[in-house]
């Protein structure tokens, strides 16, 4: 399946969409899930296109690494000392409803 540049968080990415954004540099934003299923849900996606999971190769390895930095630091900024679940949804079977990867981090 190809790359629908349209998807809704490629429209985040060029600001045709608001967010609640919680941290942004030049590799990652990460913002708010406008559905939440717990008490704070964050999304932290790549600036890169990637797709999905399954589309994650060698040269990637530091930028998601990168992801998981910034979730880290997000849980710790709003305040889930107490643990949390980090999750990636991947493809069609795999519960991915937005086709570009996103790291789910959950908590409280
Ligand atoms: P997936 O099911 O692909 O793993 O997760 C996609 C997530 O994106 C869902 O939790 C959904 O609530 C969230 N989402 C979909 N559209 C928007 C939007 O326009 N803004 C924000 N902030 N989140 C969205």
């Amino acid at each position: 399946m190809a790359y629908d540049p349209n998807n809704v968080f490629a429209r985040i990415l060029r600001g045709e969409i608001p967010c609640k954004k919680v941290f942004e540099n030049a590799h990652a934003l990460a913002f708010h899930d406008i559905r939440p299923q717990a008490p704070v849900h964050v999304l932290v996606i790549p600036k890169k296109v990637i797709r999905t999971h399954a589309d994650i190769t060698p040269a990637d390895a530091a930028l998601i690494g990168h992801l998981h930095v910034v979730a880290a630091k997000a849980a710790a900024d709003l305040g889930l000392a107490d643990g949390y679940r980090v999750v990636v949804n991947s493809g069609d079977r795999g519960g991915q409803t937005v086709p570009h990867l996103h790291v789910h981090l959950l908590g409280g």
